[in-house]
Parts: C-alpha cells; sequence; structure tokens
C-alpha cells in the first residue's frame, strides 16, 4: 500500500504521536460484519455484539455472503461497523417514539436505509434517494430485500428536495466523499485520492446540505456523515453549515471503551471513528438540530397516485390489508401503508420514484402474477401462498435462476423459502417449472 505523501502529512498534523499506531492500523484486516434484520431470521455462528447498535454482528471469519440465501431473502445486510453508529445518532435525535417523515439523500446501495427502516416507528415514510441511476437500482434491490412497506426509493438530485419546504423531520446526508477511512478495504479510494479531490468533495458535501436543507423541519435534525477523516470535509463543512443555516449541534452518547472520538471545532460537535481506536473502518458523523423556521407544507396534488386497484383477491396477500392502500400502475399493483398515502402521494408526483411500498402483482388479464418484492416483504401473508422449504443446493440453483427440480404436486405460483424466510416465486406448470427470480438480480457464482 502506497500511502500519498500529503495524506501522510495531514494525517501526522491531525494525531500527532498516535500517527503511527494509525498507519500500522492500515496494514491490517478490516473485521468482517453484517447488521440483521429485526424480523427475519438468521443465526449469526461465531460472532460478537458491535456495542453502538442492538443488531450488527461482528463475524469471526469472512463467509462467501454471495453463496449464503439468507442474504438474498433480506435477513441480514453486509455493512462495516463504524457506520452502524448511525443508530447512535437517530437515537440522540430523539425521533424514533412517534411516527416522522424520513430523507436518506445519498442512499445507494442501503446501508444506512435499511438500518433506518429497522429504526423508525412503523408508521414513518422513508424517502430513499440515489442521484445516480445505475446506483438507483442496487438501491432497489437492497431496499426491496429488506421488506418494508414504509418507503420510496426515488432518483433524484438532491436540489430537487429544496422545494419540499419543512417536509421532514430527520434528513440523512451520507456524503460522497474522498474516502481516506477506505483506504484499507478499498485500493480506488487510495488511487483516486488527491488534495484537489478532498476539494472538491468539500464544495459538492456543501451543495448537497444547501440543497436539502430547506426541506428539513424546524427542530428536525440533519445528520451528517462520512468516510473520510479530512477536517475540510468534516468539521469545516459543519462548520460552514453552523454558518449558513441557524443550527444546534447534538451530543451522542458514547461509551469511553467504544473508542469514538469526539471532536469540537468552533461551535460543533462531531464524532470520528480511527481504525487504530476502533474496530471499524474510518468515519465520522455529526447530528445538527434546525432552528430556523420553515415555511408551511402543504400536500395539497390534483393527481392521484396510480389508478385504483379493482382486484379483491389482492388483499388477502398482506397480513393486515385494512392497513393499506392498493394502487395499480402499468398493471403493477402496489400497496402503501394507509397512514402514509397523502404523503407518498403528495411526493410521488414531485419526485422520480421507482419503488413506492411493496410492489405485489401484476395483474396480466385478470391473473394475478406475484412481483418478487411481495415474496420479500414482511407484510406478506405467508399462509395464503404454497410454501416450499429449499435446500442449498436448490436455492443456489434458483439464485442463478436455473432450471430447478421440485417435488410438489401443487401448480400455481409458489412461495419458496430457505431457513424460513422468503427467497421468492415459481410458477409450477404440468411440465416445467419457472424460476422467476429476477434476471437482473441472479447471482453468477456458483456453488462451492
Ligand atoms: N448511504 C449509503 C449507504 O449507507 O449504503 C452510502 C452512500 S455513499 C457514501 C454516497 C452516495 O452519494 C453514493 O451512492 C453516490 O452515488 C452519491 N452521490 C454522488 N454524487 C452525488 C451528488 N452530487 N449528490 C448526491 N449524491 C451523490
Amino acid at each position: 500500500m502506497i500511502i500519498p505523501e500529503d495524506f501522510q502529512k495531514i494525517i501526522k498534523d491531525l494525531l500527532g504521536n498516535e500517527s503511527l499506531s494509525f498507519f500500522e492500523s492500515l496494514h491490517s484486516v478490516s473485521p468482517s460484519s453484517i447488521r440483521l434484520h429485526p424480523h427475519k431470521n438468521y443465526e449469526a455462528k461465531n460472532s460478537t455484539n458491535i456495542p453502538w447498535t442492538k443488531w450488527g454482528k461482528y463475524l469471526e471469519t469472512r463467509p462467501v455472503y454471495t453463496l449464503d440465501p439468507s442474504l438474498h431473502a433480506g435477513a441480514y445486510y453486509v455493512q462495516e461497523p463504524s457506520s452502524m453508529f448511525l443508530e447512535q445518532a437517530v437515537k440522540a435525535a430523539n425521533v424514533i417514539d412517534q411516527p416522522i417523515m424520513v430523507l436518506d439523500v445519498c442512499a445507494a446501495p442501503g446501508g444506512k436505509s435499511t438500518h433506518l427502516l429497522s429504526l423508525l416507528h412503523p408508521d414513518s415514510l422513508l424517502v430513499s434517494n440515489e442521484v445516480i441511476r445505475s446506483r438507483a437500482s442496487i438501491l432497489t434491490e437492497n431496499i426491496q430485500k429488506w421488506g418494508y412497506p414504509n418507503v420510496m426509493v426515488t432518483n433524484n438530485d438532491p436540489s430537487h428536495f429544496s422545494k419540499l419546504e419543512g417536509m421532514f423531520d430527520l434528513i440523512v446526508v451520507d456524503a460522497p466523499c474522498s474516502g481516506e477511512g477506505l483506504f484499507r478495504k478499498d485500493n480506488d479510494a487510495l488511487n483516486e485520492w488527491s488534495l484537489s479531490n478532498v476539494e472538491l468533495c468539500a464544495l459538492r458535501q456543501r451543495r448537497i446540505l444547501k440543497d436539502v436543507w430547506p426541506a428539513l423541519k424546524q427542530g428536525g435534525v440533519l445528520i451528517f456523515s462520512t468516510c473520510t477523516y479530512n477536517t475540510k470535509e468534516d468539521e469545516e463543512t459543519m462548520e460552514w453549515l453552523s454558518e449558513t443555516g441557524k443550527c444546534e449541534f447534538l451530543s451522542i452518547p458514547v461509551q469511553p471503551d467504544w473508542g469514538i472520538v469526539e471532536t469540537t471545532f468552533k461551535q460543533t460537535i462531531g464524532y470520528r471513528f480511527y481504525p487504530h481506536k476502533v474496530k471499524g473502518e474510518g468515519f465520522f458523523i455529526a447530528a445538527v438540530r434546525k432552528l430556523d423556521p420553515e415555511n408551511d407544507v402543504r400536500l395539497h396534488t390534483k393527481y392521484a397516485l396510480g389508478d385504483k386497484c379493482k382486484n379483491e383477491e389482492i388483499s388477502q396477500w398482506l397480513e393486515d390489508p385494512s392497513q393499506y392502500k392498493f394502487f395499480s400502475i402499468k398493471g403493477q399493483i402496489n400497496a402503501v401503508p394507509l397512514c402514509n398515502y397523502e404523503k407518498i402521494n403528495y411526493l410521488s408526483n414531485k419526485l422520480n420514484s421507482i419503488l413506492i411500498g411493496i410492489p405485489l402483482a401484476t395483474d396480466k388479464h385478470g391473473k394475478l402474477v406475484p412481483e418478487h418484492g411481495a415474496a420479500l416483504s414482511i407484510s406478506l401473508n405467508k399462509n395464503n401462498f404454497i410454501k416450499v422449504a429449499l435446500t442449498l443446493e436448490q436455492a443456489i440453483l434458483y439464485l442463478r435462476k436455473e432450471p430447478i427440480e421440485i417435488s410438489s404436486n401443487e401448480k400455481g405460483f409458489v412461495l419458496l423459502t430457505y431457513k424460513g424466510n422468503a427467497l421468492g416465486w415459481v410458477n409450477l406448470l404440468p411440465n416445467r417449472i419457472n424460476n422467476l427470480y429476477p434476471s437482473n438480480w441472479r447471482i453468477r457464482m456458483k456453488a462451492q
């Protein structure tokens, strides 16, 4: 690993005598870690708890995640431990006991968004946004695997949120950054690093913050994070925010043995994660409460979300159908939580949505063909379907979208499960089995 000299100097100035241990830690192996789904089944063998999160686990050895069907069933998310500190920042914001509106503006591939869904009050609504289209697709895949109904995935530039004045109680800006905290894991971050790129990233972060700030309610909280140590991108960006808008920084309680460093810079408070002190990668996070008054939010819109869904049968697909509103767009029937319908309707007219609530089925000439997202949804009424449990070998074939053999006398759509979690659908026809796993999600790796 060749570490750029400019970066070495920055770290020496920042850490003084500690910089030697810091540089040594860059040559050690990154911990393997996952975050468990609160409502799906998974036993993390040979694991220990990550202390700042309820669902985070350090794994003793790094498995081949791609070949574990439980990952594809959304039973856990592979995530770096420091990032899971988001949980403490959200707790410090004091917003999780009530239904709130949340925006995750730089959301792909979905680590923070899936974590937020696990944390939020179930009647909250999360807008999980990613500006880069190809990354928005990966985000949509991961959000569907997580299976929560109270979420919209959007593909918008941060500037599109400025007009949603005072809409959100919580905004997460997990900003694109120079990636210094990822040098140990990611060679590209190391090769692409330069002083000029740090400057560019800092400017981009300020632009994103300026764009989304109007969308935060007065009294609402913005959580800013990066995976870099650079003060220009971290504390100086926070300082810039506090000069731009009226706000106060929140203190996030940390235990001394966690190794997290609280930094204060002018009126800002931030939390730094260094790999020689914390069992995780480099990370920075700060939480700030908005004190600026906002304009009124008015949710009026002329347009209704999709067409009314006339299919009675589909309501039986969900565990508590009275809590949902069903609608169809181009034949695809989705369900959204009733308590959030008005907001979703409003937002779907303002934003470019890719996923809204639970995609349930496509109506093909009166016959319902189930959507993959329905299988993974935590709201699916699984008792309404014929289920077949797969072995590991069958599950891998299914995820590779290869033909699979299933012994069943049933015909029609069948819900496949692996270790108690739904994995997807097949259509059992008289003379063959149609594997309905989404083509663009299929895994290419072969069983080992
Ligand atoms: N929050 C994500 C997670 O936990 O999985 C990681 C987000 S990553 C650090 C930053 C994201 O910002 C990337 O997905 C990137 O595509 C997106 N991004 C890049 N340029 C952007 C811009 N100008 N405005 C908003 N987002 C941008």
